[in-house]
């Protein structure tokens, strides 16, 4: 593996923005990051230095859900289908993800987790992007289902989670429930001591419950603002109307929750991004795809076993279910964009919400940011967020991917490039 040494870039980092800046990659690691000309060498073997005069020089993207693409599910395809999946969210600046399994039978869901845990171990080119599993599901609420089947959701079972564990050890970072069912809180002490990142969603737990669960080792909210409630008015014992946060309102109130948001202008209002942000801090907030497996595809209907999903012209999904959202097509350079473009965000905010913030939520030391010593996952962007090279632990990989305009309601999309003074000549305004 060469040195790559990128020359004459605008490297952004959560703390500044540097002009002129290089960066040196050596055996998968970034060795030095300057500005000006640089004064470090290899320490041997050829060098490729890339000029990336007319580029933004960001960390790798990582996303913590991940469902699928072009047709494939970690869930439910074969292991031989997921360098494809991973594949299309690398070139859209992915260098890191959780691959989710979704609500299904015990079998089918240990099954699935074995699968994802041998990918992992399969030396395929793609596979160290795939840093472990999300599991979401099975354990949510009935009335907060989205598009998990109905007749597969069931208690929390301290049996099953730790069948889980053992199928893949170490592979599990993250599990999303709903805190308030029966025998949770057993199942997030057991999650969270076992080292896995606690999640709830899909869910209708009051401030107390979340409180509580809190105390057990709860510490993020999945899709905040989907399948989670806003504050609201509860109705108490005797009859009258409190004042309940929710999750999402426990998720603003509590420091130790981060959360995560679907940015795709159709799961969350961009409007409500630059309040959360300033209520919980950039580094709480992780912007993630959740994409489903028809992300990658043209509108139209695709089934995969038993779900059948329709992908609209204005970039939605629906499922069986009327009316209700079934994940999205999001990549992360996209949602990126939208953070910009949509919800008016700085460049290195919303950069820090598809970097910092996610590593930070598992605990990875060494990913997220560009500076020495850090892998070397670095992407190059051109002036639209664009994707134009990836380095994924010091390989290089060339994008021929361009991005279309930034998804989202029109209504959202004006009201928001209007407000932000966007001129119609903006590349965020189509
Ligand atoms: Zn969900």
């Amino acid at each position: 593996m060469s040195s790559l040494l990128f020359q004459n870039a605008t490297i952004v980092t959560p703390d500044k923005i540097l002009r002129r800046g290089f960066v040196l990659i050596e055996r998968g690691r970034i060795r030095a990051v300057g500005t000006g000309v640089a004064k470090v060498h290899p320490r041997r073997g050829a060098v490729q230095t890339i000029d990336a005069s007319d580029g933004l020089l960001v960390p790798g993207y990582t996303d913590l859900q991940v469902n699928g693409a072009k047709g494939e599910e970690f869930s439910q395809s074969p292991v031989e289908k997921y360098d494809g999946i991973v594949r299309h969210f690398v070139a859209h600046g992915a260098t890191a993800m959780l691959a989710t399994v979704l609500t299904d039978t015990p079998d089918n869901m240990l099954e699935a987790i074995r699968r994802v845990g041998a990918y992992r171990e399969s030396g395929s080119e793609y596979a160290d992007a795939v840093i472990g599993i999300h599991v979401e599901g099975p354990f949510l609420n009935p009335q907060r289902r989205g598009a998990h089947p109905q007749h597969l959701l069931r208690k929390p079972d301290v049996k099953e989670v730790r069948r889980w564990l053992r199928a893949a050890p170490d592979a599990i970072r993250m599990v999303t429930l709903a805190p308030e069912l029966e025998g949770a809180q057993k199942v997030i002490r057991l999650l969270h001591d076992a080292g896995v990142v606690v999640a709830a969603s899909h869910s209708l737990a009051d401030y107390r419950c979340m409180a509580e669960s809190v105390k057990n080792g709860l510490s993020f909210v999945t899709h905040v603002g989907n399948t989670t409630d806003w504050p609201y008015r509860k109705e108490q014992p005797g009859g009258w109307l409190g004042a309940e946060p929710g999750v999402v309102g426990s998720f603003l109130c509590m420091e130790e929750l981060s959360g995560s948001v679907i940015l795709d202008g159709f799961h969350f209002h961009p409007a409500m991004l630059g309040p959360i942000l300033r209520c919980k801090g950039t580094e709480k907030v992780a912007l993630i795809t959740d994409a489903a497996f028809v992300a990658g595809l043209p509108p139209g209907m695709y089934r995969k076993g038993k779900e059948k999903v329709t992908v609209t012209p204005q970039g939605y999904t629906v499922g069986r279910r009327r009316g209700w959202l079934a994940g999205s097509l999001l990549t992360m350079d996209r949602a990126v964009r939208n953070a910009v473009c949509l919800a008016g965000v700085s460049l290195a905010e919303a950069v820090t919400m598809a970097t910092v913030s996610p590593t930070k939520v598992l605990g990875l030391a060494k990913k997220g940011r560009i500076a020495p010593g850090y892998d070397a996952d670095v992407l190059i962007l051109d002036s639209e967020l664009n994707v134009k090279m990836t380095v994924r632990g010091g390989r290089l990989y060339r994008s021929q991917v361009g991005n279309a305009a930034p998804q989202g309601g029109a209504v959202a999309r004006a009201s928001l490039a209007a407000r932000h003074g966007r001129a119609e000549t903006d590349p965020c305004v189509p």
